[in-house]
């Protein structure tokens, strides 16, 4: 009986695989190379191949299958890139993005192996479901992976699913094509920032990295006596979210003001996703999600506020635990969840 899968996190700087356990534990090095993002679809499949067969060589088992999180628009039941920004190439100037590419099966061409894919911010939810604060007991998750933007999922329990769904493991939430639960893009403010999908005050235009340097930036220079201008040399391009954190743990009253305000405007978008889902669990992923307390009072304060009272009593809002291997892990419980389903 085989007992492995592998899990692969393709990302547009680089892919990296890993064999991982049903439990969630990663079997072999982590195999790292550049996705060639932007040299065409054969140059980034081989190197998807070449990370998943030298992940193999390294852990000397033979997996039952290989799961992928892809940054974009993924079918997964056709096994289809419906769209992914990221990647492409450029003809004749122009840079000409992945549009319906079938690359479930050019992987499994390669590898004789089963192939499952998903978007990588569900596949995350649905690895923190299973090998993080979910332990494939949770009775609902929800995931956002703060970063350079926002990445969302949805995982849900049969035991949430009036009308009787059968299937006892987590259920990821994707819609008709696969491209739902892009919570990032939730609304708060019609009238605020434009976002890079277009729209006026989507979560991530307020939440994103680049958005919370931009504040911190100007709330620096306009405060010269704080530890944070102190900690940047006074000088903005030194602003990164750690800055921040490490300056908001001092108690620099600046740092903290900031966390706060990015706290706020996430906890609207997590109210309502409390009011829609009604989950157990609400897990922040991402580096940014390491600015802990200050961030997350803010949060726990604005939910409160906007969340009905009897669902958010049931729900926890906390640090996601698998920060650093998300989209390996997701990619592996998608492949286990496809063994599991084979069986
Ligand atoms: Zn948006």
């Amino acid at each position: 009986m085989t007992s492995t899968v592998v899990g692969v996190d393709l990302g547009g700087t680089n892919v990296r695989a890993a064999v991982v356990n049903r439990e969630g534990a990663l079997l072999s090095t982590l195999v790292q190379h550049p996705s060639r993002a932007q040299d065409g679809f054969q140059a980034t499949l081989q190197q998807i191949v070449r990370t998943i067969r030298e992940a193999i060589e390294a852990a000397g088992t033979s997996p039952a299958a290989v799961g992928m999180a892809v940054p974009g628009h993924i079918d997964a039941a056709r096994g289809v890139v419906r769209w992914a920004p990221n990647f492409g190439e450029y003809r004749n100037g122009i840079f000409e993005v992945w549009r319906d590419v079938p690359l479930a099966a050019a992987v499994q061409a390669e590898l004789n192996l089963p192939v499952v894919m998903g978007n990588d911010a569900n596949l995350a939810a649905l690895g923190e479901y299973y090998y993080g604060v979910g332990r494939g007991r949770a009775r609902g998750l929800i995931m956002i992976t703060l970063g350079t933007g926002i990445g969302g999922g949805v995982v849900l329990s049969h035991a949430q699913v009036q009308g009787g769904a059968r299937w006892e493991g987590g259920i990821l939430l994707v819609g008709l094509s696969g491209g739902g639960a892009e919570l990032g893009h939730t609304v708060i403010d019609f009238a605020g920032p434009r976002c890079g999908c277009g729209v006026r005050g989507c979560i991530e235009a307020y939440a994103k990295r680049d958005a919370i340097i931009e504040m911190a930036r100007e709330s620096m220079q306009r405060n010269p006596q704080s530890l944070l201008y102190t900690l940047a040399n006074g000088d903005p391009t030194q602003i990164t979210p750690a800055l921040v954190s490490q300056a908001a743990q001092q108690g620099d009253p600046v740092a903290l003001a900031i966390w706060h305000e990015v706290g706020t405007y996430l906890g609207v978008a997590i109210a309502n996703f409390i009011n829609i889902f009604n989950p157990e669990i609400v897990a922040i992923g991402g580096q940014i999600a390491k600015a802990g307390a200050p961030l997350f009072d803010a949060i726990h304060a604005t939910v409160r506020n906007y969340a009905l009272p009897t669902l958010l009593e049931e729900c926890q809002i906390v640090p996601a635990e698998r920060l650093e291997d998300a989209g390996i892990l997701g990619g592996a419980a998608l492949a286990w969840q496809f063994v599991e389903a084979q069986a």
